[in-house]
């Protein structure tokens, strides 16, 4: 029997959590510390000091010795760099010291972050800023302070603040709506995020073998296996002692930290696994997966493994995601995505569906955009993935329900007799409205919306802040009809009505991974961006720029920066695979069958001159010098194309995707058919069966 642990005593036993404030600071300071939060007000220097002094005692218990302004820079992981305590007092003496200046603003020197051009390499300073909206906590001896991370002047240069804006204006949109419907308690509205997150383990061992791995985060060779994951032997399977070792100390640090780590289980694809957490509001379920991310990965190379993260490690089966579930709620606990009992609160749950459907069609490139990357776009529009093309799902139930809002006609099951319509204006919704359909990008599932297009190494923060800012957007339209409207019922069922008439081509119920639906889908008018350099020169159109300028999430500045940052990242990121590939199809590849068919050839010399049979080396040297010519020439290719890329970052972007992309597809391809012909004893690095049935 391993020791029992007590989950209640550390949960969030490492966090400087609002209970601990208030057990360790002055009435008046935790008093000052919670009007901040409140009223979203600074804290004054005398506050901070003394809330810097609590925390430091405290982390110091903890084991800290340093402290670190922890950020989430515009790269989609997170960056920190550690300051100790310690202060010189004479005699070669020091003591602890941190002071609430320290707390609550830094200095990082941040040059080399990308910043897309907003900070100009004359003024490279950086500034972050504690976000007392999330706990500060402790981990491996340093005491973490959330920050956001600005520039001189003041522009966002990470995703947090952005995150941070958008919350505010969707709550104060719905609010404007919920207030019109009667809600005088609700203070705020809060945007929830729970994501699951899947991974890939694997043994640290082989995984060190390989270079395209340990570069990339993906394989760029490898002949499929005997086995696949045709048998489904894998999901939900029973998980082996080596994992579950592992996912029993990496719920323990998370729960440590206060992550509410709920699921684990073994996914589809042989070595793929899935957390999800219980959700939260958005900002520290953005805070938390970003943890679950960095603690993945530490807490795997303890357990003498790696935690891969890239959408698409191996050819031929499923690649990882993260699925995004979102609602809105009050923060007196009303879920706005729920249908109601009554029919005024149906009313008000199509009114948010209705302002939901209509943004998504409206936005659906801007979406789209914000989970492009080079990584991902191995996995959407494949096979176990949503597709490119956004749409939603929305149940059979729910949408007879809005067909009948559209056809003005009565909602009738025949199951379950006839539904109330024209009560009040609106339907009756049905309480179990919770189908299922794995293959929607967007789809509702009872009382939110699972958003399945984002890649599992993506910041959740950029499709948040895309819903939370179209649902803005569309409240804030449908707010100020109805606060003019003389007829209250009639402006609010014209504009449900309008709404579903106008938008229902983005409702979309069927198989999303078949052909005809990309047809249908092109017929609707539905945009379909197969990949990342197609897809995000719309990110700037004049219509999104507006939208997110309009409602101060970003402004045009920060919002083209951003643009630059990605499509830079997507040409990077395909020149390191190119690189990976030329590297070890010359270095290792090649080698290594040009090996093998020399000590065929003198082999087959040998018996030839004793007249006995070659026809099996014959055979093999024929083919595998051809492949390995094939090879050479597709290395010639791609290297004489690797020095012809356009400097544009949209004319390079594409010519990666459409030059450099086939070129190395090509050369794998030769690799992989010379893998299946080569003695393994030849062959330079585990093969894919090597990986993933260890
Ligand atoms: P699955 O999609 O795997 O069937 P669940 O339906 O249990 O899983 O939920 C998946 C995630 O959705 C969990 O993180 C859960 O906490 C989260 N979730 C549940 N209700 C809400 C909600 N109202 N808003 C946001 N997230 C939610
Ligand atoms: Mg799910």
């Amino acid at each position: 029997m391993n020791n029992p642990i007590n989950v209640p005593d550390i949960f969030g036993s490492d966090v400087f959590t609002e209970a601990t404030m208030k057990q360790r600071l002055a009435p008046a300071i935790y008093e000052a510390w919670k009007h901040c939060i409140d009223s979203g007000t600074h804290l004054t220097l005398d506050v901070a000091n003394e809330i810097a002094e609590a925390m430091k005692l405290w982390a110091i218990e903890k084991g800290a010795t340093h402290y670190t302004h922890w950020f989430q820079p515009m790269t989609g992981i997170t960056a920190e760099k550690h300051d100790s305590f310690i202060t010189p007092i004479g005699d070669g003496k020091v003591i602890m010291e941190f002071s609430g200046k320290e707390l609550v603003r830094g200095e990082p020197d941040a040059s080399s972050f990308p910043s897309g051009g907003l900070r100009a390499t004359f003024e490279a300073r950086g500034y972050t800023a504690w976000d007392p909206t999330s706990f500060a906590f402790v981990k491996d001896g340093s005491l973490y302070i959330p920050t956001c991370f600005f520039s001189y002047n003041g522009e966002a240069l990470d995703k947090k603040t952005p995150l941070l804006r958008s919350l505010e204006e969707v709550s104060r949109e719905a609010m404007r709506i919920i207030r019109l419907f009667g809600d005088t308690d609700a203070k705020r509205v809060v945007a929830c995020v729970g994501a699951e997150q899947e991974y890939f383990i694997l043994p640290k061992a082989l995984y060190a073998q390989r270079e395209d791995l340990r570069l990339t985060g993906r394989t760029l060779f490898g002949a499929r296996p005997p086995k696949g994951q045709e048998l489904d032997d894998h999901y939900f399977g029973t998980i082996r002692t080596r994992i579950s070792n592992f996912m029993k100390d990496l719920d323990e640090q998370l729960w440590r930290l206060g992550v509410l780590s709920k699921t684990k289980h073994n996914e589809v694809a042989p070595c793929q696994h899935e957390m999800a957490p219980i959700y939260s509001g958005a900002s520290s379920a953005c805070d938390a997966n970003q943890l679950v991310m960095e603690i993945m990965k530490k807490c795997a190379a303890k357990h003498d493994l790696v935690c891969l993260l890239h959408e698409k490690p191996f050819e031929g089966i499923n690649g990882s995601g993260k699925h995004n579930n979102w609602s809105l709620a009050t923060d007196t606990g009303k879920n706005l995505f729920s249908p109601g009992k009554t029919p005024r609160q149906n009313a008000q749950f199509l009114l948010f569906l209705a302002a939901f459907v209509q943004g998504v069609d409206e936005y659906q490139d801007f979406l789209r955009c914000t989970v492009a990357s080079a990584g991902n776009d191995h996995r959407l529009g494949a096979n176990e993935a949503p597709p490119a093309i956004v749409s939603i799902f929305l149940g059979d139930e729910l949408n007879a329900v809005v067909r009948s809002i559209i056809d003005g006609t009565n909602y009738t099951d025949p199951e379950k007799s006839v539904m109330r319509v024209g009560v009040d204006v609106m339907p009756t919704i049905p309480k179990d409205t919770t189908d299922r359909n794995r293959t929607s990008p967007l789809a509702f599932t009872g009382n939110k919306f699972e958003f399945r297009m984002l890649g599992s190494s993506q910041s959740i923060a950029g499709p948040n802040i895309a819903l939370n800012t179209i649902m803005a957007e569309e409240l804030g339209r449908f707010a100020d009809a109805l606060e003019q409207a003389d007829d209250f019922d009639a402006t609010l069922h014209n504009l449900v009505c309008k709404a579903f008439t106008e938008h229902q081509r983005i409702i979309f119920d069927g198989n999303g991974y078949s052909e005809e639906w990309k047809q249908e889908a092109a017929r609707r008018g539905l945009s379909n961006f197969a990949s990342t350099p197609e897809c995000l020169p719309s990110y700037i159109s004049p219509k999104n720029i507006d939208l997110v300028t309009r409602h101060g999430i970003f402004t045009e500045a920060e919002f083209r920066a951003r643009y630059a940052i990605h499509m830079e990242a997507y040409n990077k990121i395909v020149g390191i695979e190119a690189k990976t590939t030329l590297d070890m199809a010359m270095r290792q590849i090649l080698p290594a069958a040009l090996h093998y068919t020399r000590v065929l050839s003198e082999g087959l010399a040998s018996k030839k001159a004793l007249g006995i049979s070659t026809k099996a080396e014959s055979a093999l040297v024929t083919r595998l010098s051809e492949k390995t010519d094939s090879l050479f020439d597709g290395c010639e290719k791609l290297k004489s194309h690797m020095t012809a890329v356009p400097s544009e970052l949209e004319s390079a972007a594409r010519y990666y995707h459409e030059t450099i992309l086939p070129d190395m597809d090509a050369i794998r391809s030769d690799a992989d058919s010379l893998e299946e012909m080569t003695d393994k004893a030849y062959w330079p690095f585990p093969t894919y069966a090597d990986l993933l049935y260890y």
